[in-house]
């Protein structure tokens, strides 16, 4: 696990003046990459990191010589058009490069002068999913949702016995995994309610968002070889907003025996930047279990798992309908809840898909599963926050919803604080439902 060093110093301020103050999602102690390019230009895709509301641009940097010694191999794996290969590289390259990136970007820097032309307005960029994603693994970490969600789909038995035992997941597809910003179609499918005696094919009527965390994992290891959980992290390079956007009524009526399919793989939204795991380390939190729940068995418990294996990171969905945009009136929250609460670490995931000797590799994505806390407002998906439909939302501008209408946009943000800590952030993850084809 990383620990504390220079680069998260409080009193670090950038030149960039839009970074300092502790408003910005993106000040020098966060320093996230993306792939972006300049809007509608048509322009190479490349990796960029974000300060205040500009982007450095590392195609740019590297070319200008802002980067040496063992900061210069992960600078110009940065400036790829995905981040796999700076992935790849494993945390001490990505540390060295954070160092390098802190010297050229706080105030005062020699390299100012230099750095200056390489920036770009982040509102001027489009962006791309960070990664190419060669597999994509949702779990199901909070056991708040799986309680609330396992009462609607099995009221006699919500929480299955496995589930204090093994962190549960299944294999999505990458393929449908989309940067936010893109737009998706309403899905169709097979559709059988209760009442009717057969299956239609019709576009779903409950859609549904799912508020979690992607994990982007970092370096590989070889198939046959479980990673540890002691180096668990080693194998993770950082976080990112992530909308797993769900059919409920196609999930429900395909989901057994073999779990969820195509009502999960028509569109799962990420957000741009993703945090590195060294960005978070003021935002440790120790990683407890309550003492009438069995321990993780040995392979999924480490000292430093114990002592700081969650991350306190607040989350936040919002929804604006169409209704609201008319009106131009603010996007209303509909959760806010906090990764702490989850009853798997990210260590824990990383140990448990590769006990088989499963091999990860990086750019590989795992989803936290819904990040439901333990209050109803803290519920990351509208089917737990409707009871499965029956009791619609009220929205500030009068509207009501039990599942998103066309026209809806869910936006996620988050966001970690504490005192002694600068206030870092994840931007945004958003998308807007279009009606079905
Ligand atoms: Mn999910």
């Amino acid at each position: 696990m990383i620990s504390l060093n220079e680069t998260h110093d409080p009193s670090l301020s950038s030149w960039v003046n839009s970074a300092n103050g502790g408003q910005s999602d993106f000040p020098i102690q966060n320093l996230p990459f993306a792939i972006f390019r300049r809007r509608d230009s048509g322009d190479d895709w490349r990796g960029g990191v974000a300060i205040g509301d500009q982007i450095v641009d590392m195609m740019a940097a590297v070319h200008a010589g802002i980067f040496s010694g063992a900061a210069l191999a992960p600078a110009q794996a940065a400036a790829d058009s995905t981040l796999n290969r700076l992935m790849s590289m494993g945390p001490q390259s990505l540390s060295s490069l954070r160092k390098a990136l802190v010297k050229a970007l706080q105030t005062d820097s020699a390299q100012r002068t230099t750095l200056e032309s390489c920036l770009l307005a982040q509102a001027d960029a489009e962006y791309a999913v960070p990664a190419r994603i060669g597999d994509y693994t949702d779990f199901y970490t909070s056991i708040y949702h799986a309680t609330n969600a396992g009462k609607l789909f099995r009221p006699d038995n919500p929480l299955l016995p496995n589930y204090k035992w093994v962190p549960i997941g299944y294999h999505g597809r990458a393929s449908s995994v989309i940067v936010s910003g893109q737009d998706f179609h309403r899905p169709c499918g097979q559709i059988k309610t209760p009442d009717d005696g057969a299956p239609v094919v019709q576009p779903c009527t409950r859609l549904d968002m799912e508020l979690e965390l992607g994990v982007f994992v970092g370096q590989a290891n070889a198939l046959g070889e479980p990673i540890g959980i002691g180096d668990a992290e080693d194998h993770v390079f950082g976080l990112a907003l992530f909308n797993d956007w769900s059919a409920r009524d196609i999930q429900s009526w395909e989901y057994q025996p073999l779990g969820p399919f195509l009502g999960k793989n028509f569109a799962s939204s990420i957000s741009p930047w993703v945090v590195t795991m060294e960005a978070l380390a003021p935002f440790r939190v120790p990683f407890t279990r309550a003492a009438n729940d069995p321990q993780p068995l040995p392979y999924l418990t480490s000292e430093s798992n114990s002592a700081a294996g969650g991350l306190d990171i607040q989350i936040e969905a919002l929804i604006e309908t169409s209704g609201m945009r008319r009106a131009q009136t603010s996007p209303a929250r509909v959760a806010l809840t906090n990764y702490r609460h989850a009853y798997w670490s990210v260590a824990q995931m990383v140990a448990h898909h590769t006990v088989n000797g499963c091999n990860l590799q990086p750019g590989d994505l795992l989803g936290t599963g819904t990040l439901s806390g333990p209050t109803p407002d803290s519920a990351g998906a509208l089917i737990e926050l409707t009871e499965g439909g029956k009791n619609p939302i009220e929205l500030p501008n009068g509207e009501r919803r039990a599942w998103l209408q066309d026209g809806d946009a869910i936006t996620l943000r988050g966001w970690c604080e504490r005192a002694g800590a600068v206030r870092i952030g994840f931007g945004e993850c958003r998308a807007t439902v279009l009606p079905a084809r």
